[in-house]
């Protein structure tokens, strides 16, 4: 579990984000990005689903998984694609898409965000005349602790 006050913090920060953009920082979006960010690792949106219906605001699953959506394409989250499951970015709105290291058996989850090496593959792509759209690199394997 994360401290509390990073928690708070990053919902803060959330709020100004969406004050400044414009967007509705409601009680739905909120709740949700609150039970992802209290998690140290990976959750999913069937778990947040869980823990949540115990709350008084309660959101409906439909309110959650777009609530979900929000978070991940505003930066806030991560979805790990090979684990169908979110995590929160530790540098929350930063708005680019960064490469994320699983722990296979703690679950923990680290991330780097290198601009050089999105920028490199996206020359690749460019040569293939592909043009991406959304990128993920993803790498499992044993954190420092699991090793
Ligand atoms: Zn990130
Ligand atoms: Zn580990």
């Amino acid at each position: 579990m994360r401290k509390k006050s990073d928690v708070q913090a990053i919902l803060k920060r959330a709020e100004a984000y969406c004050m400044e953009q414009g967007l509705r920082f409601t009680d739905g979006r909120a709740v949700v990005l609150r039970e992802v960010v209290r998690q140290r690792t990976p959750v999913k949106a069937y778990d947040v689903l869980q823990t949540i219906s115990a709350d008084k605001a309660r959101p409906m699953p439909p309110v959650v998984y777009r609530a979900l959506d929000f978070w991940t394409s505003h930066g806030f989250l991560h979805r790990i694609e090979s684990l169908n499951a979110y995590t929160a970015c530790t540098h929350p709105g930063c708005g680019h898409d960064c490469q994320i290291f699983v722990c296979s058996k703690c679950g923990r989850v680290s991330e780097i965000c290198d601009e050089k090496l999105i920028e490199k593959i996206g020359h690749k792509a460019e040569s293939l005349g592909f043009r991406i759209e959304h990128l993920s690199v993803e790498a499992t394997g044993s954190c420092p602790d699991c090793r």
